[in-house]
């Protein structure tokens, strides 16, 4: 077994902490990961503290993983060791149904094998996530991180990037649309930069005034301060796509009104609640209130090499492992700007 060192959360209520575990030597198809830096993913909070129900103590979280290949198996052929890779939310799925053929594993009919709070292959071993030195994974499952995106800026694609990327795609961010993304925090500023690149019209609509230079800054050409909702009033039939990061329990009840006839909206973000919504404004426009599931490895590395490409990366604030309790708190506040990216080298 190879040892491992982390933080991770042992219950609900309490700081995360220092913790020591093994990963498993690695099999034929094994890559062995040095993890330089880790991104902290409001799932990560919202996991650790069971708001998605119980998790399964100790948790180690982390899905934005970058790091350099350490060793490999005996079969692996896609990568070698010294590598810049990453790892994102999952590590597995059955390869077997309709959608991993499909290159579409986050929907895998048997539940895809998440990085953290979840199991391996074998259905009892707990996986650990990234908040930590050093993890093994099948190649297939692993992504490779063009040389020239850093490997900190790297870290936050593969959640919030992917995230984003996946449904600009799917509802078609392009020329002669308009989009706008609801909450700009880690998942949301990617949105803004990927839906520029993509050409789209872009919009941030934004729970504070505070954000709206740095929206500008990020490519956005709009900025809407929704914190009072007459002010959504101006908008009404406006949009083609409107993607929800937000982390919290809102009404969405004003927010389908902005959509055009045929809009969709796009919820990514998972608040703890349900959000209730009222049918007549879907009803009357035929508009659609869909949702959507980070993105496929495929995917994943296609939005990498569109990001390097296009020379997008996350804002982000770089943290020792010391300091990811007080980022937890400055994450729920909204004050992070825009991605904490935890250095490993300080472990
Ligand atoms: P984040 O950095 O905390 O951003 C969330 C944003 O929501 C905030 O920056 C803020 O933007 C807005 N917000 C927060 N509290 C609010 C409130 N009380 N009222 C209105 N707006 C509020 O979180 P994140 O890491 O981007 O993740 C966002 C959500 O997506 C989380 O629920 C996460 O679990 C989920 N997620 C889903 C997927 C998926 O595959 N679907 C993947 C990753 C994460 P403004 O200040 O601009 O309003
Ligand atoms: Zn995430």
């Amino acid at each position: 077994m190879i040892s491992a060192k982390g933080v991770a959360a042992f219950s609900a209520k309490e700081p995360l902490g220092p913790y020591s575990f093994e990963r498993r030597d690695p099999k034929d198809y094994d890559v062995v990961i040095d993890i330089k830096f880790c991104g902290i993913c409001h799932s990560d909070i919202h996991t650790v503290r069971s708001e998605w129900g119980q998790a399964n103590y100790p948790v180690v979280p982390g899905h934005e993983i970058a790091g350099i290949v350490r060793a490999i198996g005996p079969k692996v052929t896609s990568y070698k060791v010294g590598d810049q890779v990453g790892v994102g939310c999952f590590v597995d799925s059955c390869r077997e149904c309709s959608y991993c053929q499909q290159d579409l594993e986050q929907y895998c009919s048997k539940g895809m094998n998440g990085t953290y709070n979840s199991f391996e292959k074998d259905g009892v071993t707990p996986t650990q996530g990234g908040y930590s030195n050093v993890i093994v994974v099948d190649e297939n499952y692993v992504l490779r991180i063009p040389n020239s995106i850093p490997l900190d800026k790297a870290a936050p694609l593969l959640c919030a990037g992917i995230t984003l990327y996946s449904p600009l795609m799917h509802w078609k961010a392009e020329p002669g649309k308009r989009v706008a993304i609801m909450g700009m925090g880690g998942l949301g500023h990617m949105g803004v930069k990927i839906a520029r690149a993509l050409g789209a019209d872009v919009t941030v609509l934004s729970h504070s005034d505070k954000k709206r230079e740095d929206a500008l800054k990020m490519g956005a050409h709009h900025f809407v301060s929704t914190h009072n909702p007459q002010v959504l009033k101006e908008h009404r039939g406006k949009f083609d796509l409107i993607i929800n990061t937000v982390s919290a329990d809102i009404n969405m009840g004003d927010y389908f009104e902005l959509l055009k006839v045929d809009g969709a909206l796009v919820v990514v973000g998972l608040p703890e609640k349900p959000l209730t919504i009222h049918p007549f404004p879907l009803v009357m426009k035929r508009r659609s209130y869909a949702g959507s599931l980070i993105g496929s490895i495929k995917e994943t590395q296609e939005m990498l090499d569109f990001c390097a490409r296009h020379h997008i990366a996350p804002e982000i604030e770089v943290i020792t492992p010391k300091e990811v309790n007080t980022a937890y708190e400055r994450v729920i506040k909204s004050d992070v700007r825009y991605r904490f990216v935890i250095d490993m080298a300080t472990l």
